[in-house]
């Protein structure tokens, strides 16, 4: 009976895969890859030989049984393009139907964009939420944003240079105070990496390339006590601002609820015009 061995692979420099990694990979009988012209490439430049079978997101499931009596018949490797399988990549459905079926499933631990990310954010000190790619649509991917920004944890998001600018536009306006590091072609010749507060994502960016491969780490807030909401509630009620759009405003700059601050201005505003 084989075993299944989820082998991390590098996100950019091939100095990256781990010596037992490659020997893994020489010495299993197939090796199942996300596109095999793609790890076939890197065999060849590791002098591997070892048979390579597809395990495309696309064919995950109808593959699942292919996959199955390879393992019954020895050793078998899964690796995606690049990174870690099953993070943001196809290998889950493959890995619970070995692991269902009874086989010992073995990780082979290396490469990330996500780890590699979060270590040089200086954003992370303990809980973190990975949330991968959010939404194409603009709707969903505020909705997704802002549901993730609650979570009052900082957050790892991939994107590609395709769509980086509309994430950074997201990024804007609905956590302008939270601090970030963007971090572009990790671990490759023309790896880049830039920090500040979301609110100036544009001008940040005009710094860096927008082709290629992203991960954007974004901190938690500043802890916003209520004395600071009250200050910030009452410069705008002297404004002569409606409650309502406070209320919005204030929301997206505070990730606190609306419905909370906007009770709270008409606390405000009736204690304080009573004082007055
Ligand atoms: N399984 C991979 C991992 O463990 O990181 C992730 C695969 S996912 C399909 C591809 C996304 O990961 C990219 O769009 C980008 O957000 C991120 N990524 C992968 N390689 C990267 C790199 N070298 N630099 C920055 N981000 C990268």
């Amino acid at each position: 009976m084989g075993v299944l061995y989820v082998v991390a692979t590098p996100i950019g420099n091939l100095e990256d895969l781990s010596p037992r990694a490659r020997r893994i990979l020489g010495d299993v009988s197939l090796v199942a890859a996300e596109d095999t012209r793609h790890t076939g490439s890197m065999l060849r430049r590791l002098g591997i030989g070892t048979p390579l079978i597809s395990n495309h997101g696309f064919n995950e499931r109808s593959r699942v049984e292919r996959l199955l009596e390879a393992l019954a018949d020895g050793d078998v490797a899964l690796v995606s393009d690049a990174g870690t399988p099953a993070i943001s990549d196809p290998g889950a459905i493959f890995v619970r139907a070995a692991a269902e079926a009874g086989y010992k499933v073995i990780p082979i631990p290396g490469p990330s964009a996500v780890t590699a990310a979060v270590s040089a954010s200086g954003l992370v000190d303990g809980q973190f939420l990975f949330v991968g790619f959010l939404p194409r649509a603009s709707g969903e991917r505020d909705k997704t944003l802002s549901a993730a920004l609650k979570s009052g944890v900082p957050l790892v998001l991939y994107e590609s240079g395709n769509r980086i600018n509309a994430l950074c536009e997201s990024l804007e306006s609905n956590a302008p105070n939270r601090e970030i590091a963007v971090f572009r072609e990790l671990t490759k010749l023309h790896e880049q990496a830039i920090r500040g507060v979301a609110a100036d994502l544009s001008t940040l960016l005009t710094d860096i390339s927008r082709k290629g491969e992203f991960v954007v780490v974004v901190g938690v807030g500043a802890e916003t006590n209520p004395v600071d909401l009250d200050q910030l509630i009452r410069h705008e009620l002297a404004h002569g601002r409606k409650a309502s759009d406070i209320a919005r405003e204030l929301a997206k700059q505070t990730d606190q609820p609306r419905s909370e601050i906007y009770d709270r201005v008409l606390v405000l505003s009736k204690t304080d015009n009573q004082g007055a």
